[in-house]
């Protein structure tokens, strides 16, 4: 792992933004897949009796997979891990988490000895989250058994893939009882980058501001955790804060040359989640886009463009 200034990052993400010219067997190298859209809980949620998850289909919890030429590399290990490890075909050569809420980090017990009892995966982690999964069952008997390795990141460590890959850490203002909250900046070198932010309270306290952010990234997949606020009728959104898609739309519609953007981490309640919805009709029409699952994501590479 190398390790840079957080200005340093500030740099590589001010590369200019490529245009697709891409041939088939350049688009297989270098991509990142849409393993699941759905907020923590997923759906069907638990305890929702109402027509957004009695009358739909299974959605698995929002999970990327990074994958390059040798292999692939999972973005948060979901309670759906093992559908969305079948979905890749082969087991990833390391994991990647943003926190420790639920939907980003329990599909680890799968790696432990009444699964996939894996050796060694390597689990990259911020440190408050390192120490959670060191000082608790039952993550730390992953560790105590060497089942996981776990790989501590700062807050701007620029982490080699191999595979002309890298992942860039950003720290990230969110509900941070069990462990800090981080998105990850996933760049081709030399050519695309696609930035993740599941998780955050506010893209008001983010630094650098989501809107250089969007001018310096290629695609971006960003927390639409709630469309509206009148969505939980009964709880108080500011003990589960998220900006809504409706007001970050707001933030990022005058944003001059912005990479492309699209939702991810619906709450089952979300009607963006009904890819036929008003909502969902209303978001395309203003020019961004709602993660799929299956969504593939091709990471240009930089002489493609002089083509
Ligand atoms: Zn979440
Ligand atoms: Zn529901
Ligand atoms: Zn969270």
């Amino acid at each position: 792992m190398m390790r840079y200034l957080f200005l340093f990052f500030l740099g590589a993400c001010a590369l200019p933004k490529l245009e697709y010219h891409a041939t088939p067997t350049d688009l297989e190298i270098s991509e990142v897949v849409v393993l699941g859209t759905a907020q923590d809980g997923g759906r069907p949620h638990p305890n929702c009796w109402n027509a957004c998850c009695k009358d739909s289909a299974k959605e698995p919890v929002a999970s990327l997979g990074i994958r390059g030429q040798t292999g692939w590399w999972l973005v948060d290990a979901t309670p759906d891990f093992s559908e969305q490890v079948a979905r890749m075909g082969e087991m990833p050569k390391g994991i990647f988490l943003t926190h420790a809420h639920i939907g980003h980090y329990l599909g680890l017990a799968w790696l432990g000895r009444e699964a996939a009892s894996s050796g060694s995966m390597p689990v990259w982690c911020g440190p408050r989250m390192a120490e959670f999964l060191r000082g608790n069952g039952p993550w730390s008997q992953l560790v105590e058994l060497g089942q996981i390795e776990v790989r501590v990141f700062q807050s701007g460590d620029v982490i080699s893939l191999g595979d002309g890959l890298e992942v860039i850490v950003l720290k990230v203002p969110h509900r941070d009882e069990f462990s800090d909250t981080f998105a990850f900046l996933v760049r081709r070198i030399e050519g695309q980058s696609l930035l993740y932010v599941p998780d955050i309270d506010s893209w008001g306290d983010l630094t650098p501001s989501i809107e250089t952010l969007a001018q310096s990234c290629d695609h971006l997949l960003l927390d639409g955790t709630f469309f509206s606020a009148d969505e939980l009728p009964g709880r108080d959104l500011s003990e589960i804060p998220h900006p809504l898609v409706t007001s970050t739309m707001n933030l990022l519609d005058t944003v001059p040359g912005r990479g492309e953007v699209r939702f991810i981490h619906f709450n089952h309640s979300n009607p963006l989640l009904q890819p036929a919805s008003d909502a969902a009709e209303a978001v395309r029409h203003r020019g961004f886009g709602l993660a799929q699952t299956g969504d593939r994501i091709h990471l240009m590479p930089e002489e493609l463009q002089r083509k």
